[in-house]
């Protein structure tokens, strides 16, 4: 792997850490074959682009934004732990939830059943999901979308959530998949149930 580039390497360190929380400089110069200042200097690109976080002798998925917004911000939005679409289980991570006029709340696994579930109730007032990289929770109508990358969540096309349109578009380069806002994210998915 010595002759990756910078930015394919970089890609490579996020998508571990999505699947291994965290790295040490150490196995990242073993498997890249690389010095620990280039990996050190992989590691201050996605730190400065808010991706990941150093700590000490090594880096792990960027945590540090998960802040307090509303109460209850890092835990899950609802105590369901269900889909209500597709009955699959729902990841902090992915979580979306809709909210309807009748104050009736139904969570949903991931984006892509969120926006189904939308479709199927005529009365949504609001509807949360949450950022991928940061646990944050967003407005689904503000949030970027990116449909079908390689990065698989539960449903297919996989749909991940961003509050952030550049954050969105750098995961895209790493993991493929195009970044959609909701208007977009929702005629994909209404073409894709069509076939
Ligand atoms: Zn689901
Ligand atoms: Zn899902």
């Amino acid at each position: 792997m010595t002759d990756m580039i910078p930015s394919e390497r970089q890609a490579q360190i996020l998508d571990w850490l999505q699947v291994e929380n965290r790295l040490a400089i150490k196995q990242l110069v073993a498997r890249f074959g690389v010095s620990g200042m280039t990996i050190h200097r992989d590691l201050d690109k996605l730190a400065a682009e808010g991706l990941v976080e150093k700590v000490h002798g090594g880096a792990v998925l960027c945590v540090s934004e998960r802040q307090e917004m509303g109460q209850t911000a890092v835990s899950p939005l609802s105590s369901q732990s269900v889909c209500k679409l597709c009955g699959g289980t729902v990841n902090e991570r992915t979580q979306f939830m809709v909210m309807r006029q009748n104050g009736e709340k139904q969570l949903a696994c991931c984006p892509h059943c969120g926006i189904l579930l939308m479709k199927q109730l005529d009365d949504v007032s609001s509807a949360l999901t949450s950022d991928f990289l940061h646990g944050r929770r967003i407005n689904v109508f503000q949030a970027y979308f990116v449909m079908g990358s390689e990065v698989r969540t539960c449903c297919l096309p996989s749909t991940i959530c961003f509050a952030n349109q550049v954050e969105a578009e750098k995961f895209q380069r790493g993991f493929g998949g195009e970044v959609l806002d909701f208007t977009g994210a929702e005629a994909l998915l209404r073409h894709s149930h069509q076939a």
